[in-house]
């Protein structure tokens, strides 16, 4: 799950909801000129919300 700036609080609780875990909250690397987009919104996200499992996920 992906975030920008404004949504994080969103995409946290979203987080708790379903999963009822606290997630790990990482940055977003932007070093690789990828446009990965927010989860609510179409703005940049910065914030990736998530475990060790989805992460893997989202890199494959
Ligand atoms: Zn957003």
């Amino acid at each position: 799950m992906y975030s920008c700036e404004e949504h994080i609080d969103e995409a946290l609780d979203d987080w708790v909801y379903g999963v009822e875990t606290f997630p790990e909250l990482e940055l977003v690397d932007n070093s690789e000129n990828l446009w990965i987009t927010c989860g609510y919104c179409e703005n940049k996200a910065i914030y990736m919300v998530g475990n060790e499992c989805s992460d893997t996920k989202y890199r494959n």
